[in-house]
């Protein structure tokens, strides 16, 4: 018997029988391995619709002009020591961040999950951290920074370090040959994919966001600024793909959710919080330049809470006004194209979905 199946615009007919066993067999780990890539019928709709507004946010950094920002970075007299510094941090920072999320995407998550439509939206998602890399690597060049210093700071700057120790600590313990019948290392994946979705790419990341971005706001460095936002739109949806996952995992495995590991989610969000709020103090070591450290450290215990929340958790500290409300209108891209000369629309225009909201920071 025959059955049409609709996704999108697009219309498919399957042998239900078949397509009901195809659909019973997908899980988020420990479903049916495949090599073929058999996406239909979708279990995970989510996956698939995120994955196309994910190609439909497309952009490449050789088209963003960073004439101004070389101006102001050469010039002693536009640029301050603490904008210096605070590009330098974001540079240096994010060189290190996204090559370990893209290595735990490639090398965990993409390796233990089993069903073929998150194989294909982690697919993009590491794409999107090599766009961010690549991205860096242009921002380098245009200013003409030392790339060895750039990647010594990996190591010398503590707060950067420590950062990164906190998420490849549950990145290394975790590799394809793990047996995930187990429901301790059923937890250990659920918490990779917290720690990077919710504490590191969710929280750990917004410290730099909201000051490179209130820079931008200053019309300063509008060329950085705007990949910021460009990257910032993209870490959204990673943010969402991730608490998806997350999400799934639990209700496919209802054993891992105990009290216990409720907590030690909560007590791995605090740890992320406090190395958040030490590379804040070190990014920002006095308010300067129209910049109020108390306001990123208070955007932090902000939007930890919100983490928290979406995935039904606890909040650390609770009831936090947001300090830094005009930071989720940076994702809102699409009114002021001029600049990229119509590229984005077009991109825009291939894609058959809407794009998703722009509310979910
Ligand atoms: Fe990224
Ligand atoms: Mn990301």
């Amino acid at each position: 018997m025959n059955k049409t199946y609709q996704i999108g615009n697009r219309t498919f007919v399957l042998d239900q029988a078949k397509a009901e066993a195809a659909f019973a067999a997908k899980k988020v780990i420990l479903g049916r391995e495949t090599m073929t890539f058999n996406l239909l019928p979708l279990k995970y709709q989510w996956a698939y619709d995120l994955y196309r507004t994910m190609k439909a946010n497309h952009w490449e950094p050789e088209d963003i002009p960073m004439g101004k920002d070389i101006e102001q970075w050469k010039d002693a007299d536009l640029l301050t020591d603490v904008e210096r510094w605070i590009i330098m941090m974001g540079i240096g920072y994010f060189s290190a961040a996204e090559g370990i999320v893209g290595d735990n995407i490639i090398h965990v998550v993409r390796e233990l999950v089993t069903a073929p439509e998150l194989k294909l939206v982690l697919g993009r998602h590491a794409h999107e951290e090599n766009i961010h890399a690549d991205s860096l690597l242009y921002m380098i060049s245009s200013l003409g920074i030392n790339p060895h210093e750039c990647e010594a700071m990996f190591e010398d700057i503590e707060t950067i370090r420590k950062k990164n120790e906190f998420v490849t600590r549950t990145s290394h313990l975790l590799r394809r040959d793990l047996d995930l019948n187990d429901p301790k290392n059923k937890q250990l994946f659920g918490k990779n994919i917290f720690v990077f979705g919710q504490c590191m790419e969710g929280t750990q990341f917004y410290g730099l966001f909201g000051m490179v971005l209130s820079l931008y706001r200053q019309n300063k460095f509008s060329g950085i600024g705007q990949m910021f936002r460009y990257t910032l739109r993209d870490e959204s949806n990673h943010i969402e793909l991730f608490r998806n996952l997350f999400m799934d995992l639990v209700s496919e495995n209802p054993e891992i959710w105990t009290d216990e590991y409720k907590e030690e989610l909560r007590e791995t969000m605090r740890e992320a919080v406090a190395l958040e709020k030490e590379f804040i103090r070190d990014c920002l070591p006095v308010n300067a330049v129209g910049l109020r450290v108390e306001d990123f450290l208070q955007y932090i215990d902000y939007i930890a809470d919100r983490r928290l929340a979406g995935c039904g958790l606890e909040p650390l500290t609770g009831g936090v006004a947001n300090p830094l409300p005009w930071l989720a209108e940076m994702m809102d891209i699409k009114k002021e194209q001029n600049f990229f000369e119509g590229r984005v629309t077009e991109y825009q225009k291939a894609s058959a979905l809407e794009v998703a909201d722009d509310d979910e920071l």
